[in-house]
């Protein structure tokens, strides 16, 4: 039945879509490209055409005539890789974004000598005293050196700042600057952190939640430093071929910080759809604080640029990276997701370990019975080792997995502590088998870098940052799969797969021209990868050379 319905509407818009194309020529017509559609067919074609911010036509370039009149903007893309616009379906955008142009950033810095070259320019363009804040996003294990700047570094590099540097939600490095300013007295530490074991000065260790604690004492930044970020931020990635990215709200984010973000949409000057989570902030009265957040809020409110999807990561503090969860933890957040399920909502929750995971999965099974959640795209995110069993169960509930590039960072701390076990993390291969829905991204931006292609080229290599071969050859995608897991697999966690993801005619038209050949350039070099041309409902929102200034936005 299915089947007669899907081809009746293929035939009704193979009748009416050439017509009405004709009677209006395309906006936009990119030419002489490498396109990678991801139809169900895989179909490469040679153009591309647009118009009000869909795609009216893809195909041979002979078949674009139909579609170009004098006020059609056509781009010749010399023969470069076309990719349906990226979407990471885990990354806490929305709070780097507000930082993002008062934070110093290590993502890439190849050794302690350029991080802390990022550090001094900081400091040259900060203001008298100024902080410089490093909120993650790096390991040891991406220098040269193989290990963690000292405060004697950072101190020579930065003498007039005070200078704050954080490692995953593990550690922090303070200067004596930095502890004054925060009215830390000497020779203690703050509140919630302890002595790193090997006693480096400066260094201390802590959890998510002393250290979110600790960051919170931070001076913050202001609002127009949060517009200024999100407009950077976002650039920042479409430069790296993202258009889309499904945002788990996060700590050290509080709603009234989204205003910067709802600004942007509301004077349309997002360059990147985004699909935003609330994220429990009230421990122990989670139900009634997202009862008051949803009144006005149905789940899908929005439109295709800002959307509400819903509830998470963090969905009850007493289930929040809980492995060992008691009875009355498991009852409350039983009478959460029974009423989230009964409004509909959306919920994604973090969770990283698949030996606990039963806990979740059996509070799952339980309200399926009750009230059904197998068509509310629940998620869970992380959970690097799931076992073939977990993804089964997740399959027969309808609860997706998104998928991030944990361990290029932590790979060579979990390949120390499990061994062979660990060439199966995260089961990439066996989440494909298993039909399980997955979407791709990074959980950036403490723990992980936002770039899409060093995960992309890390969900194929499998070797972690410091290089080594980790993850095996069962649970390794091909290319086009692990595009598709960053395109339309990422989609469906906010309900869009059937509107973005591929190149179709009908689709929003959310595309990039990427600088070399996604599909042929050595393993090795996809990390390197940026967009020369990233196009968003078919607008361009971020254009290098040869696409740059002599092109100009879309119309
Ligand atoms: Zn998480």
């Amino acid at each position: 039945m299915a089947r007669t319905l899907l081809t009746a509407a293929a035939i009704a818009a193979s009748l009416l879509l050439p017509v009405a194309a004709q009677a209006q020529p395309a906006d936009l017509v990119v030419t002489n490209a490498k396109i990678a559609t991801l139809d169900a067919a895989g179909t490469m074609a040679q153009a591309i055409a647009v118009r009000d911010g869909r795609v009216v036509a893809v195909g041979s370039a002979a078949q674009m005539g139909a579609f170009t009149s004098p006020t059609t903007r056509t781009v010749d893309a010399g023969g470069r890789t076309v990719i349906p616009g990226l979407i990471d379906s885990h990354m806490h955008a929305v709070r780097a974004a507000l930082s993002y142009s008062t934070e110093v950033n290590w993502i890439g810095a190849g050794t302690i000598a350029e991080a802390m070259a990022r550090i001094r320019t900081a400091a040259a363009n900060a203001r008298p005293g100024g902080w410089l804040i490093v909120a993650g996003g790096w390991t040891e294990q991406q220098f040269a050196e193989r290990r963690r700047p000292t405060m004697a570094e950072l101190q020579e590099a930065a003498p007039n700042n005070p200078v704050y540097v954080q490692l995953f939600y593990e550690a922090v490095v303070m200067t004596p600057k930095a502890l004054e300013a925060l009215g830390v007295a000497p020779g203690t530490l703050p509140a919630g952190m302890k002595p790193t074991p090997d006693g480096a000065p400066g260094w201390m260790s802590g959890d998510i939640v002393g250290i979110s604690a600790l960051f919170d004492k931070l001076p913050k930044p202001t609002y127009d430093d949060n517009l200024a970020g999100t407009r950077a931020f976002f650039t920042e990635l479409n430069r790296l071929g993202i258009t889309g990215l499904v945002d788990p709200g996060g700590f050290s984010i509080a709603p009234s910080q989204y205003a910067a973000l709802f600004e942007l949409w509301r004077e349309k000057a997002l360059t990147l759809r985004v699909a935003y989570s609330v994220f429990a902030q009230k421990p122990g009265a989670e139900l009634q604080e997202f009862r008051d957040l949803t009144q006005m809020l149905p789940m899908g409110f929005g439109d295709d640029m800002l959307k509400f999807n819903g509830l998470g990561e963090r969905v009850t503090l007493a289930m929040y990276n809980n492995n060992f969860p008691d009875e009355a933890a498991k009852a409350k957040f039983y009478e959460l997701i029974k009423w989230a399920a009964q409004r509909k909502l959306a919920v994604t929750i973090h969770w990283q370990e698949n030996g606990s995971v039963d806990h979740l999965l059996g509070l799952y099974e339980k309200l399926n019975a009750e009230v059904p959640i197998k068509d509310l795209r629940w998620s869970i995110a992380h959970l690097d080792d799931a076992s073939p069993q977990t993804l089964a169960r997740m399959k027969a509930l309808g609860i997706g997995w998104t998928m991030q590039d944990a361990m290029y960072f932590q790979g060579d701390r979990a390949l120390a502590m499990r061994g062979e076990a660990a060439r199966r993390m995260p089961p990439i291969g066996t989440a494909l088998r298993s039909g399980v829905n997955v979407g791709a991204g990074t959980d950036a931006h403490r723990v992980a870098s936002y770039n899409p292609f060093v995960a992309l080229q890390w969900m194929l290599d499998g070797k972690t940052v410091s290089g080594k071969a980790m993850r095996g050859p069962d649970e390794t995608p091909t290319r086009e799969q692990a595009l598709r897991l960053y395109t339309a697999g990422s989609a469906w966690f906010s309900f869009d797969e059937a509107r973005r993801g591929t190149l179709e005619v009908g689709k929003l038209a959310d595309f990039a021209v990427l600088d070399q050949d996604f599909f042929s350039v050595p393993l090795a070099r996809i990390g390197k990868t940026t967009s020369l041309m990233t196009v968003v409902g078919g607008r361009v929102v971020y254009a290098a050379k040869p696409f740059g200034a002599a092109s100009g936005p879309a119309p």
